[in-house]
């Protein structure tokens, strides 16, 4: 696809040609797309959506990049690009409403900050509000969607609608959206008033726990656990850790290229150097896939989304060859 003839139908947004989605995502992999637009604010998606409707532009929304794992060929598509570093955040009634580009963190620290009670778990998950909520992001034994109260969504169109979590279908790191293909473009979540000194600690404590547990993205790019845990059984009645499967099966000495598998654990995939390439990392997943099915006859589930062309070497658990989603 060539980047729209002018760049006119995009008035005053921020757009960039040939930008490289290394750029943009935690792993610090992915070529480039023909044109990214930075959109900040609610109104700037629903006029970006719009132009590239009006154009039949396809396209693909990134939030912080987190999740995902964009393919060495990079995109043939436009990318909308849905975060800020500027929180877009406001309380009111034991609402807070917050746009969807706001850094999970920055909500977080919102609300411990003011003493309020139902977001402190998130403290410290990359990402945007919005891709919390596509995902269900989740920590501790709680989830975004648990705490939800209402979203605003945009169609593939540029159509608003407001909809209720129970509207959303949430699961454990799922919801209905993923399939719908709409855009969170911001979301209201009830909280209770707390102790924001009792907050602020606890806060402090879980972004410790995490810097112990994760990988530094500034020295060991990922996009966190890269399968989802284990559905809970009834012996063990909980979900289970995958990382602890992978690590009893040895995985944690698996790499492809440079990719690798985190030392401190077996269900995170690292890029190790700068040889690393976005196949690398695919290859890896399904090295890590095959090993918990012979191991265990398990059937990983991919937590992380492949974007774009990959080349399939080994058979995938999977049944798709590429994964141009979306
Ligand atoms: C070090 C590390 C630790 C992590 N720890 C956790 C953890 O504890 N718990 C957890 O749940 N996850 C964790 N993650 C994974 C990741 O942070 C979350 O999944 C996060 O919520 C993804 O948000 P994002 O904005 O980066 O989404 P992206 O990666 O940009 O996108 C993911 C998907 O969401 C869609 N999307 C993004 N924004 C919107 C929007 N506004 N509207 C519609 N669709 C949208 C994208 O199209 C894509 O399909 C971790 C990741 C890393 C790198």
């Amino acid at each position: 696809m060539t980047p729209p003839e002018s760049l006119s139908i995009f008035e005053n947004l921020n757009v960039k040609e040939n930008a490289l989605l290394s750029a943009y995502t935690t792993f610090r992999l992915g070529g480039p797309c023909s044109l990214l637009i930075q959109c900040d604010t609610p109104e700037e998606v629903q006029q970006a959506v719009k132009a590239l409707a009006q154009n039949k532009l396809p396209f693909i929304l990134l939030g912080g990049g987190s999740n995902l794992v964009v393919s060495d060929q990079g995109l043939e598509c436009i990318v909308i690009r849905y975060v800020s570093d500027t929180p877009r955040i406001e309380y009111h009634n034991d609402l807070i409403t917050v746009s969807a580009s706001t850094r999970l963190d920055d909500l977080a620290l919102f609300a411990a900050r003011r003493g309020l009670l139902g977001l402190n778990y998130t403290s410290g998950i990359p990402g945007s509000v919005g891709g919390a909520i596509v995902g269900n992001a989740g920590a501790f034994g709680q989830q975004v969607g648990d705490h939800l109260e209402s979203v605003i969504l945009l169609d593939r169109k540029g159509i608003q609608r407001k909809a209720s979590p129970g509207e959303l279908g949430f699961s454990y790191r799922d919801s209905k959206l993923k399939e719908t293909g709409e855009i969170v473009l911001s979301a209201s979540f009830r909280v209770e008033p707390g102790d924001a000194e009792k907050l602020l600690k606890e806060r402090e404590e879980t972004l410790n726990l995490r810097r112990e547990k994760h990988p530094n993205l500034k020295t060991h790019p990922c996009a966190g656990s890269f399968f989802r845990n284990i559905e809970p059984t009834s012996r063990a009645g909980r979900r289970q850790a995958t990382g602890w499967f992978l690590e009893q099966a040895g995985g944690k000495n698996l790499h492809v290229g440079g990719a690798k598998i985190f030392d401190r654990h077996a269900n995170i995939i690292v890029k190790a150097d700068e040889t690393c390439r976005a196949q690398d990392v695919y290859e890896l997943s399904l090295k890590m896939a095959e090993l918990a099915k012979k191991a265990f006859d398990l059937d990983l589930i991919r937590e992380v989304r492949f974007v774009g062309p990959f080349q399939k070497k080994v058979k995938d658990f999977s049944s798709a060859e590429s994964f141009l989603i979306w």
